[in-house]
């Protein structure tokens, strides 16, 4: 029953928080899974044996390892790499790598917890793990950057796998580092193994559809959940956070459906165009040049530029597209938007909603799309990048691209009806997390105490 269900989730969930002390992000993705999971254990109580819980919420393996480099004044610099190999129960660990100085044990634990669950919906036989680095990009030169990244992936060539471990990019991982990374692993195993990074450069084993996957991803999804309500991106108003690879693809997609996007931010600041933000200026701005985005209005002098990225959430809008990092949402910042009447909240980025800023729009009849539905494009492709290397074949863009539209529309149903089967219908939070945990928890119910 309920009560039950309610007591062995906290008290596993309290076991987490005392063997994981501090790591504040990690404990939020976790409670958020747990909570979701209560109606699955009270009307199925063969889950909460054998330590599915307890298991899942322990890597299988956490590695740490020392990444030192020489930096262009020769001296040398020292950062701390990680890899959470998280559960491997449907398919080899697969994940992105963020470099970023927030990078902590905490960070890449919740990001590899959650990668467990949004694995599982693609529907794609992919585990889950994540990985980084606390090295900062920023301001940094293209020499370094290649002699950091050979350095990390020095050590981290001997823990992947295209049948083991799979990494990716992510935050301050694009394709330059996916590059440099690829060519060292070459480099020390030999041998010609396309399938151990995904998000690979068209020429070496890439995918098309790979780099604009998350972003169109983001937009299918949420264009889905839409349509189920009779709305649509159709002359809506969106304003996307982020100017990194999924807020690009997320701003170009919802154009293309006749959205108008108002408003996208760096760590900086915003910027706010009521024509519509110009994304050839911020495409040649971000990944060509590497500026800040405060450039936007040297070219567009009638766009506004704002200090103070979070402000963003103040520009009123039908549709938000939080597409940056984590808890870029707090609940103030969730009130704004719902005061200012916001129909839709998608999240692009990993965890980019506190747990009570959910809470504002969920209790305010915002469609919430949470993120390990509605971001899990961009793995689902890596994992169509693994079967494309597998086979030694190429797909076209419009063969991956449909298939992603199918996936984002699977992801969808499937998340509504476990919402619906557990007595929690419109709430995919709940759905989404159940029907991603639904299938890792067979498979390791099946493969025994392992
Ligand atoms: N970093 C992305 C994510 O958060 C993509 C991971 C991948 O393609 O492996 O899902």
């Amino acid at each position: 029953d309920k009560q039950s269900a309610e007591h062995y989730v906290n008290e596993v969930f309290e076991a987490v928080k005392k063997r994981n002390p501090n790591e504040t992000e990690f404990h939020q993705a976790v409670k958020e899974i747990f909570d979701s999971l209560v109606p699955v254990f009270a009307t199925h109580p063969e889950y909460m044996k054998n330590g599915i819980l307890e298991r899942m919420s322990e890597p299988e393996r956490m590695i740490s390892f020392r990444v030192p480099w020489v930096d262009d004044q020769g001296k040398v610099q020292v950062n701390r790499g990680f890899r959470a190999q998280f559960n491997s129960s449907i398919g080899p660990y697969k994940g992105g790598l963020r470099f970023h100085p927030s990078v902590n044990a905490s960070i890449i634990k919740f990001l590899g917890f959650e990668q467990i669950f949004k694995n599982s919906l693609t529907g794609q036989p992919i585990g889950g793990g994540k990985g980084g680095s606390d090295f900062d990009p920023k301001g940094k030169s293209d020499a370094e950057v290649m002699r950091f990244t050979q350095s990390f992936m020095t050590e981290l060539s001997n823990h992947i796998g295209s049948d083991i471990d799979v990494p990716a990019g992510d935050i301050g991982v694009g394709p330059r580092e996916i590059g440099y990374m690829f060519g060292q692993y070459k480099r020390l195993h030999g041998g010609y193994e396309s399938g151990i990074l995904t998000g690979k450069g068209l020429e070496y084993g890439g995918s098309l559809g790979r780099t604009e996957a998350t972003g169109y991803g983001t937009v299918y999804f949420m264009e889905e959940m839409l349509k189920d309500k009779g709305q649509h991106f159709k002359d809506s108003t969106v304003v996307v956070s982020g100017s990194g690879n999924v807020s690009i693809y997320a701003m170009e997609k919802a154009a293309q459906l006749g959205a108008k996007v108002v408003a996208c931010s760096d760590s900086n600041g915003y910027v706010y165009d009521k024509n519509g933000i110009n994304l050839e200026t911020i495409r040649r701005l971000k990944e060509v040049e590497r500026k800040r985005i405060a450039e936007y209005t040297v070219e567009h002098p009638e766009a506004e530029y704002h200090e103070g990225c979070t402000d963003i959430w103040c520009t009123p809008c039908d549709i938000a597209l939080p597409c940056a990092t984590q808890n870029e949402i707090d609940e103030a910042a969730a009130k704004i938007l719902v005061a200012n009447e916001v129909k839709a909240v998608g999240e692009g980025a990993n965890m980019p909603s506190t747990l009570k800023a959910i809470d504002v729009f969920q209790s305010n009849g915002v469609l919430f799309g949470p993120a390990k539905a509605v971001n899990a494009g961009g793995v689902a492709v890596s994992a169509l990048e693994m079967a494309q290397n597998s086979m030694r074949l190429s797909w076209t863009f419009e063969e991956v691209d449909n298939k992603l539209q199918e996936i984002m529309k699977n992801i969808y149903r499937n998340s509504v009806d476990a919402a619906e089967k557990y007595g929690h219908p419109d709430n995919l939070v709940m759905g989404a997390n159940i029907a991603g945990f639904l299938k890792v928890a067979d498979a390791m119910l099946e493969q025994g105490i392992i």
